[in-house]
């Protein structure tokens, strides 16, 4: 980032000046979301040389050195949920002839035909008014560069924040992610396939402030390693937003043959799916997950009928979270592309699902009729030995 020479016998330090989002409204937890967010800050942060973070009335401000790199640093912020907004600023003291000296050096280096000026005071302490103020240094800047004010759809928008002791300014405003800081929502475990769905309903977890733990089933040495490589590649990406998660890979094509070999066709896929939540409720319970998350949207696939759902849930004792319930595929493969999960989730695979499949699949089951499918198997089992046999790995970022 550009540094300019300093106005005042101390020269402005530059760093991030960061809002929040949702956890302005949290009352008496505020300091529980502040203190995460921040510690998702440090650790985000870790390798980028900038620092410290400290407090300011309402507001983050992290920072930045010499070696700091902006593009790094800015690219971080953008994957930290509970971030309104965030703008790289001078901070100086709260003078409004510093101010406009300090406007006068930034503005006479850029080129602008329109402008206007926002000023916010966030105490009522400061001799003028935030139109007082907006009004004297545009008179200033409209002298040194004879652009015109345009409050609606301006050039250059000069934003100044005053606190009692200390001014922020700065000239670009970013959007942040918004939701809540992740470590604010409890953990969760989701089912992970290689597919579209369940990367993006991970992240919409996250979003909310849920840790995620992921578990993938695959049906090696049935199938190749695969869908296993795409897994681990979307935990990858996703652990952008949560800094450390564990994945666990979970055999399942010996227990597809068992269950191909005593249910009939029409009832296998939710009996797979079943199966799957009492592997994953397991895996759960051993993280500390207070529920499961998976990828179905109603009706999306013949084991997403609201019967199929129905039927498939009973098999947990946890709630189960659908956060792309109501999605349609062209909106979860919008928010794929956004995140950069979705060129992962289209390279093709061997995927536990495709294999073992019979063509006739149940749209309409009931409990009941499933119940008496599964009798022949004996599920305790199948759930212990895929337990153990899970592998599991961690990830971090920054690496
Ligand atoms: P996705 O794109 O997430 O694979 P999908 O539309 O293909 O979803 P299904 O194959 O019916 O839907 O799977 C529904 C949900 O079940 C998935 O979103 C995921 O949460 C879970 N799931 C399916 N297959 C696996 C698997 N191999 N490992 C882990 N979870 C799975
Ligand atoms: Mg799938």
């Amino acid at each position: 980032m550009k540094r300019t020479g300093s106005v005042s016998a101390r020269p402005p330090a530059m760093g991030v000046l960061i809002h929040y989002h949702e956890i302005a409204l949290k009352g008496k937890n505020r300091g529980f979301f502040l203190r995460q967010i921040e510690a998702n800050l440090l650790l985000t942060t870790r390798d980028l040389d900038c620092g410290p973070l400290r407090r300011p009335a309402g507001r983050l401000f992290l920072e930045m050195r010499e070696e700091t790199s902006w593009e790094s640093l800015r690219q971080r912020l953008s994957w930290i949920f509970g971030i309104a907004n965030f703008a790289p600023a001078f901070v100086m003291a709260p003078n409004l002839e510093l101010l406009t000296k300090r406007i006068e050096e930034e503005v006479s280096g850029r080129s602008f035909r329109s402008f206007r000026v926002a000023a916010r005071r966030a105490f009522k302490t400061f001799p003028q008014t935030s139109q007082e103020i907006n009004e004297i240094i545009g008179a200033r800047v409209q002298r040194i560069c004879g652009a015109s004010v345009d409050l609606t759809n301006p050039d250059l928008t000069i934003y100044i924040e005053l606190l009692p002791h200390e001014a922020f300014l700065y000239f670009e405003k970013i959007s942040g992610p918004g939701g809540l800081p992740v470590g604010t929502g409890g953990t969760v475990a989701c089912l992970l396939s290689g597919g579209i769905d369940s990367p993006v309903a991970a992240y919409r977890m996250m979003k909310r402030g849920c840790r995620v733990v992921f578990v993938h089933f695959h049906s090696q040495p049935f199938a190749d390693r695969t869908s296993q490589e795409k897994a681990i590649e979307l935990v990858r990406l996703l652990t952008r937003y949560q800094f450390a998660s564990c994945l666990y890979l979970v055999p399942f094509g010996e227990i597809q043959q068992e269950v191909v070999s005593h249910v009939t066709g029409r009832l296998r896929v939710v009996v797979y799916r079943r199966l799957m939540l009492r592997i994953a409720e397991q895996i759960a319970q051993k993280e500390g997950a207070k529920a499961l998350v998976t990828g179905e949207s109603l009706g999306q696939v013949s084991s997403q009928t609201i019967e199929n759902i129905a039927t498939i849930e009973q098999a947990s004792t946890l709630p189960i979270l659908r956060p792309l319930i109501g999605m349609d595929k062209d909106e979860i493969t919008q928010q794929g592309q956004q995140i950069g999960s979705y060129d992962v989730s289209i390279t093709p695979d061997q995927d536990c699902c495709s294999m073992f499949l019979s063509r006739q699949v149940a749209t309409h089951t009931t409990p009941r009729e499933v119940e008496l499918a599964e009798r022949p198997l004996d599920l305790e089992r199948l759930v212990a030995q895929a337990c153990s046999a899970a592998h599991s790995l961690e990830l971090s970022f920054p690496a």
